[in-house]
């Protein structure tokens, strides 16, 4: 019998954190810890770390004229590793998802140019092998593992104006609380359930993206869809900092930001988060939380209607090519 109105935290996790054996034991350990506290886990998740790039080689090299097989092996050869370091049959997993990147690559060398419809449905592949890969090995750890097709659920708004490159790869959806999506996932309330960022389907149950970088996005959207109490992203930095600490080592980290101050942060450049994954959560008042899973015990960035507790203040220096903006 599903429960009256099961409590969602939504996590995301990115590229880096989905690129090892360890950091999916890390996932599965978040994903038991938001069970134990009787809290039903949603976790979107990224391609495999630089898989998004590779695609993006894979069809430049065609649209060049050249030979894409170069960047499908590295894509191959990148995922077959982990399977293997996760003990999983890389056959069994990985080859609808291979075979799908085959086909789609013998497409993209006969076209010409290559149609954004296209460049979406390859691009897309990155997510779909890396949650097969993660929801096997998740499963074979004793969990109940239910992995979703994102682009059943998540559908781009209507734009007929906007033109076909950003209709196919930025595509704008929407995140209205979404009872179907609730009743389906109440059916089975005690699953983890595990899907992909970044894609989703326009009106015509073709596969859109979200512009790059956009799982976090996605991860917004099916948190306000599932009227989430909470939203967390899981990258490879503990939290928003003052600037960016791969850059600047002396940068501090941010406990407390309200959306505006993050928004800001995100719109001049702060890549942890997509810029447009802050209005889904906004709206719907679904506290951020930025966490990392190379250091999960750190508690990282709140983002909230409740924002800092101190007055006016310089939050953060962030740069964007020929753009500095200073965030008060
Ligand atoms: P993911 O693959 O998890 O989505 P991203 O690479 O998209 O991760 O975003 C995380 C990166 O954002 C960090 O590695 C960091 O270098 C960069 N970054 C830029 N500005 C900031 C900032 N102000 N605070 C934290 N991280 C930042
Ligand atoms: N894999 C996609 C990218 O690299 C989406 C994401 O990771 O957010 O852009
Ligand atoms: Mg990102």
């Amino acid at each position: 019998m599903p429960s009256a109105s099961p409590s969602w935290i939504v996590c995301k996790f990115g590229g880096t954190s989905v690129s090892s054996r360890d950091r999916w034991d890390t996932i599965g350990t978040v994903g038991r810890a938001h069970q134990a506290d009787g809290r039903h886990p949603f976790l979107v998740c990224s391609a495999l770390q630089g898989i998004s790039d590779q695609l993006e080689a894979l069809l430049e090299a065609a649209a060049q004229g050249g030979d894409p097989q170069e960047a499908l092996a590295t894509i191959r050869e990148r995922h077959e590793a982990l399977a293997h370091a996760m003990d999983l049959d890389s056959t069994a997993v990985l080859s609808e998802g291979f075979d799908r990147l085959d086909r789609l690559t013998n497409e993209v060398v006969a076209a010409d140019p290559i149609p954004p419809r296209l460049r979406a449905a390859v691009l897309a592949t990155g997510e779909l092998l890396s949650t097969r890969l993660g929801a096997a090995y998740l499963s074979g750890q004793g969990l109940d593992v239910r992995w979703l097709d994102a682009r059943e659920f998540l559908r781009a708004q209507d734009a007929p104006h906007v033109p076909p490159r950003r209709q196919y790869l930025s595509a704008a959806c929407t995140s209205h609380p979404d009872p179907v999506l609730q009743d389906h996932l109440a059916q089975a309330p005690d699953a983890v359930y595990l899907t992909q960022g970044f894609i989703a389907s326009n009106a015509l149950n073709e596969t859109v993206l979200l512009g790059r970088g956009g799982s976090d996005t996605s991860a917004a959207h099916f948190a306000a869809k599932l009227e989430a109490e909470r939203l967390e992203v899981w990258t490879d930095v503990p939290g928003l900092f003052t600037a960016n600490p791969r850059e600047v080592p002396s940068a501090r980290l941010l406990r407390r930001l309200d959306y505006d101050e993050a928004q800001e942060l995100a719109t001049m450049g702060a890549r942890v988060l997509h810029p447009r994954c802050l209005d889904p959560v906004r709206r719907h008042q679904i506290p951020l939380h930025v966490r990392s899973t190379e250091a999960p015990e750190v508690d990282g960035t709140v983002v909230s209607a409740d924002g800092p507790d101190v007055g006016p203040q310089v939050k953060a220096v962030s740069a964007k090519t020929g753009v500095v903006a200073v965030v008060m």
